[in-house]
């Protein structure tokens, strides 16, 4: 610990971050990396992939691309299999790739309720199987190890129209407070993170006319939280000492009030 960098006190862990493509996890994964761990980044759009990790490189970080879905637990697994050969057992996982496809319950768009299910629920814990192993290997290795999911204000607040994701947000943070009394023995550390509204591409997918009309609303009468400010807070929890573990970080724009 002595021979810690202060600039980079994240040298030697080695990052996974799931929809690493755009939005929060693009952030993170590029603030992790300038914070010295090496970064596997993972989404299905590899073009994107493929331009952060040469951003990453150019700003003198490692990262290495992982085009996977989610929702297909082989790609995740064979994904986990080559991260750890190639850098070595993940210690850090932000779980954070996720859709949200918002309508009103009579409207019966089941592909959407489908599709939010899939990647939510069933991609979120495909990710879990994959690295849980790798997790609790480097910790007891490495003395601590993070798994970091991103849950949503959704999974506190009730928003019309939003009944599913919520559900599957809900589903998110109660997980998470149980892995947390499973995995925290094992020094691998738990959270969920709860963020109000923030910029990203997650809300071009919105098609529900009134969903849109809240969002467009509430674009003009606050300012939204930026994927930088999430990145930051990922880079906290993981910086904190291993004794301390942040369970579950809500972090909303100033001006959101619901
Ligand atoms: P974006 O749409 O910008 O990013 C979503 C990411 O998830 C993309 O990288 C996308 O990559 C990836 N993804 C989607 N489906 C799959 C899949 N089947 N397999 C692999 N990757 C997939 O949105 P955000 O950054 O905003 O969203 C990130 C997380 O934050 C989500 O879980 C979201 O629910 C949550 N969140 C967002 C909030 C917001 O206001 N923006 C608020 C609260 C929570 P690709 O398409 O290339 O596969």
């Amino acid at each position: 610990m002595s021979m810690e960098n202060p600039a980079k006190p994240l040298e030697g862990r080695v990052a996974v971050v799931t929809g690493a493509s755009s939005g929060l996890g693009e952030a993170s994964a590029e603030h992790l990396a300038e914070l010295g761990a090496k970064v596997a980044v993972l989404a299905r759009r590899a073009e994107r992939l493929e331009e952060l990790v040469a951003r990453i490189g150019k700003n003198g970080g490692r990262a290495i691309a992982f085009t996977a879905d989610v929702t297909e637990a082989e790609e995740v697994q064979a994904a986990a299999d080559q991260v750890e050969a190639e850098l070595g057992s993940a210690d850090l996982l932000f779980n954070n790739a996720g859709v949200m496809l918002p309508a009103p319950i009579e409207e019966l768009r089941m592909d959407r309720w489908r599709m939010e299910i899939d990647v939510n629920v069933t991609g979120l814990m495909n990710t879990i199987g994959a690295f849980t192993p790798q997790l609790v290997r480097a910790a007891a290795e490495r003395g601590v190890a993070d798994l970091i999911n991103t849950s949503s204000i959704g999974a506190q607040n009730i928003f019309p129209n939003f009944a599913v994701y919520s559900g599957t947000k809900a589903y998110v943070s109660h997980l998470s407070r149980h892995l947390r009394v499973e995995l925290g023995p094992k020094n691998v550390r738990v959270c969920a993170i709860e963020p109000g509204i923030v910029g990203t591409e997650l809300q071009d997918h919105v098609t529900d006319e009134s969903a849109l009309q809240w969002l467009s609303g509430s674009r003009k009468t606050m300012q939204w939280l930026t994927p930088q400010d999430i990145a930051r807070t990922i880079g906290f929890i993981a910086t904190q000492p291993p004794r301390v573990n942040l369970q579950q970080v809500t972090i909303m724009p100033t001006g959101q009030t619901s």
